[in-house]
């Protein structure tokens, strides 16, 4: 647990989000501000801010999410595409410094 980190208030249940799934590695939630019809966020419980921060010890948590990832998908209606996006630093638009996967789907997606 990170002090002030918005994520982990949420993991913690301190400040409420719409949970779609969980297990003991990850929670996926509703992203507030969507910006596709489907639009969650994989988490790692565990607060690490970035990529580059990921130790080699929780290198393991990369599978985690592109397993639950995978459970996602099978959950949605017909053989529908997905997007998996990950922004690290804030030129690309990293704006929550807890490791995080977007998990976007529901429409037509063709450019960055
Ligand atoms: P980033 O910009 O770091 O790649 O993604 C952060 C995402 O977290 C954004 O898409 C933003 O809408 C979402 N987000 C930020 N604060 C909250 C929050 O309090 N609750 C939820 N559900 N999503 C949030
Ligand atoms: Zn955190």
């Amino acid at each position: 647990m990170a002090v002030d980190c918005i994520f982990c208030k949420i993991i913690d249940r301190d400040i409420p989000a719409k949970i779609i799934a969980e297990n003991d590695d990850v929670l996926v939630i509703q992203d507030i501000a969507p910006k596709a019809p489907i639009h969650y966020l994989i988490i790692p419980k565990k607060h690490i801010n970035d990529i580059p921060s990921i130790k080699d010890a929780d290198i393991c948590l990369a599978g985690s999410i592109f397993s639950m990832a995978r459970d996602l998908a099978k959950k949605l209606p017909g053989s529908q595409a997905f997007r998996l996006l990950m922004n690290n630093g804030s030129d690309v638009g990293q704006s929550v410094y807890h490791l995080h996967c977007h998990f976007l789907s529901g429409k037509k997606m063709s450019d960055f």
